[in-house]
């Protein structure tokens, strides 16, 4: 019995007039010229950033073409057909790449933006505290303005990368006596000063990818918040529109957690990488349906009529999550931007983790048990079943998600309360 096929790309989108064949056609001659896995992963990098080929769908000269989704996506698929490294990949490019986009200046998109497409600099997202991550806009880390500077003092956590980031996108409290969705503001801070203190917290999994991060007198430029004054709670909205977009075109097909050697040769890079990749990346680098492929194989799985339903799921909930005409809906609706309804397609991402996990372990009988090298492939599927619960969590809960859709799109009524604690100062707030 056949492979059970990724389905075509559909022509739903015709934002831009390029055709997907041409596209093709280009970026297939480019990087047939081009890719070369013994350039120095920096050097590959820079060059598709400077031909438009690293994210084809952004902005010309910050590493795109301004192609609409369906052509960037036939630009992507030539590079894989060829065998080409993919560009950089994590939250510097899927969460603070488009939100410096939509609401920088252009002195901060001529500064940041350049060396997140090309690589050059690590990003963290510092959005979540101890008594705020559901309810985010509790949060209660202070920036308090001292001249052309602000003074950002709290705790954060859970914050995925950051012992190896040069920079996080990070929301504070810089009016109290403001409704607690007010009195917000958004920055962009350098992780690397004596007052920002980073301390990994080791998973169920055994990787320590996020971490807390106290900040104690740390400092940010006024020039360096991205957005209005108070404002930080609508950047931040559009920061997780991107996070839950399971289609996000900054999510790339490389690792994404994790310090990297420019200098190293890009095949030198990838055989380091090897079977080292974390669970977490994996998830983020969208390669498991692949690594399920390989794991039903090795056990002779396909051959179940039960197993290959379980998989014509799989793919077919793949195909609701990136070619639905969902994300195109709620991404026009919101101005180019993902809306609320984004929503749906990250409750779809949980769900698929779930199955694909599940039919994974059950495919290999009692080896499913096994964990760490010892495990078939070498774990990494193992990894990445360990890691499936996370999807149900960061980015904001499955539960935080239905309510989302249900008051955001559907229009129901809000929780018994909240109305009140909205208008209500944040410095008037019970705390826990
Ligand atoms: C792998 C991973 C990576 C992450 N990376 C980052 C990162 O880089 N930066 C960052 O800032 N944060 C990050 N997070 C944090 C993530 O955003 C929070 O964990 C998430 O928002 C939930 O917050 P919480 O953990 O405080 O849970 P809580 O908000 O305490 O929720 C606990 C439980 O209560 C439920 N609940 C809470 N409120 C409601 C409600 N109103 N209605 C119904 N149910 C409710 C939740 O659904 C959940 O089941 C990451 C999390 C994970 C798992």
């Amino acid at each position: 019995m056949g492979q059970l096929a990724v389905p075509p790309e559909c022509d739903d989108d015709v934002m831009n007039s390029t055709s997907p064949e041409a596209v093709r056609n280009e970026a297939t001659d480019w990087f047939e010229r081009h890719w070369d896995p013994e350039l120095p992963l920096g050097r590959w990098w820079q060059l598709l950033a400077d031909s438009g080929w690293a994210f084809p769908s952004w902005p010309e000269g910050f590493g795109g073409r301004a192609l609409s989704a369906v052509a960037a996506r036939a630009a992507i698929q030539a590079r894989r057909q060829i065998g080409a490294f993919g560009p950089p990949n994590g939250v510097a490019t899927f969460l603070a790449a488009p939100t410096i986009m939509r609401y920088g200046s252009q002195a901060q998109q001529d500064r940041y933006l350049p060396r997140i497409v090309n690589g050059q600099d690590i990003w963290c997202q510092l959005f979540s505290e101890p008594g705020a991550g559901s309810d985010m806009a509790g949060l209660a880390t202070r920036a308090t303005r001292d001249g052309d500077e602000w003074v950002i003092t709290g705790q954060k956590v859970w914050n995925s990368g950051a012992q190896w980031a040069k920079y996080g996108i990070l929301i504070a409290r810089t009016d109290p006596e403001q409704p607690k969705h007010r009195g917000i503001s958004y920055f962009l801070i350098d992780m690397e000063q004596d007052a920002v203190d980073v301390r990994p917290l080791r998973e169920m999994t055994g990787d320590a990818a996020f971490n807390e991060v106290f900040l104690n007198e740390a400092r940010v430029a006024d020039e360096d918040r991205l957005g209005d004054l108070g404002d930080g709670w609508r950047v931040a909205m559009t920061t997780l529109s991107h996070e839950r977009d399971p289609d996000n075109p900054g999510m790339g097909d490389t690792a994404a957690f994790g310090s990297v050697d420019l200098t190293m040769t890009v095949k030198d890079h990838t055989a380091a990488l090897g079977s080292k990749i974390d669970g977490f990346s994996l998830a983020l680098s969208g390669g498991v349906t692949k690594v399920l492929e390989d794991v039903t194989g090795q056990f002779n799985a396909l051959n179940d009529p039960i197993v290959r339903q379980r998989m014509a799921k799989i793919v077919e909930m793949r195909r609701n999550a990136k070619w639905s005409g969902m994300r195109t809906a709620a991404t026009v609706k919101s101005g180019g931007q993902p809306g609320p309804e984004i929503s749906t397609l990250k409750l779809l991402g949980s769900e698929m983790g779930r199955q694909i996990r599940d039919l994974g372990l059950d495919a290999m009988g009692p080896h499913g048990m096994l964990y760490g090298e010892d495990a078939p492939g070498g774990g990494l599927f193992h990894a990445y079943s360990m890691f499936t619960p996370a999807q149900s969590i960061a980015g904001g809960t499955d539960e935080v998600q239905r309510n989302i859709m249900g008051e955001r799109v559907h229009g129901l009524p809000r929780e018994p309360g909240e109305k009140e604690q909205r208008e209500l100062p944040w410095s008037e707030l019970p705390r826990s």
